[in-house]
């Protein structure tokens, strides 16, 4: 077979990122290891369409990139779309730890984070240091994380105002592989609004649920 290329810096790149098709019949052992990595990502090309299958010690991501291809191809399904936990759900404490954590932060926006270890399989609330805080505005810093510890979970306030992504925190969840979540009218004795998403491949997907436990119901 001829080689894709023989830019050296190109199969570098190749190989950070590789692309499968999905054979007709049978399992696909590159396709496997793909899904099996502790992290990484590439592309599986079935008849059903792209697929894009990200992982990261916390997280497994199998989503469509494009529609059912309808040319004819000799390749099998790529499968159906799935974003698992891989580190489970977080336990709900944590979760009113920090909305308490933001109502006290009132009538300032707040940020907290929660991370994971893959080791210990241990969550924890990290409050980061904040370089300015307002009702509207909040410039804060992401977490130096020690080895084995992952940021799963990105989560800032909009204090009384309505949760929902602004301009800024799109670009500011452009790059990283995470959970966002927002929460608003903290100001209410009622249950605050929210707005989340999952953060990967430089998109921003619907969370299939909540990624708490004692949560049944979307984030
Ligand atoms: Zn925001």
């Amino acid at each position: 077979m001829a080689m894709l290329t023989d830019n050296p810096t190109a199969a570098a790149l190749l190989d950070a990122v590789p692309c499968y098709p999905v054979p007709l019949h049978g399992r696909s052992p590159a396709i496997d290891a793909l899904r099996a990595a502790r992290g990484g990502h590439g592309l599986a090309i079935g008849k059903d369409g792209v697929m894009l299958i990200l992982r990261r010690p916390w997280l497994a991501l199998d989503v469509p990139l494009t529609p059912r291809i309808a040319a004819h191809l000799p390749y099998g399904n790529a499968g159906a779309p799935k974003a698992d936990l891989r580190c489970g759900l977080i336990p709900r404490e944590h979760l009113d730890q920090i909305l308490d954590h933001f109502r006290a932060a009132l009538p300032n926006e707040d940020a907290a984070f929660i991370l994971w270890n893959e080791v210990t399989c241990e969550f924890a609330v990290h409050l980061p240091v904040i370089d300015e805080a307002s009702p509207s505005r909040l410039v804060y810093r992401a977490p130096v994380l020690d080895p084995d510890w992952h940021l799963v979970c990105d989560i800032h306030s909009h204090g009384a105002g309505r949760a929902f992504f602004s301009a800024t925190d799109d670009v500011d969840d452009a790059h990283t592989t995470k959970i966002s979540l927002v929460f608003g009218n903290l100001d209410r004795p009622e249950a605050p609004t929210t707005a989340s998403r999952l953060c990967a491949g430089g998109m921003f997907l619907p969370l299939p649920r909540s990624p708490f436990s004692g949560d049944d119901h979307a984030a």
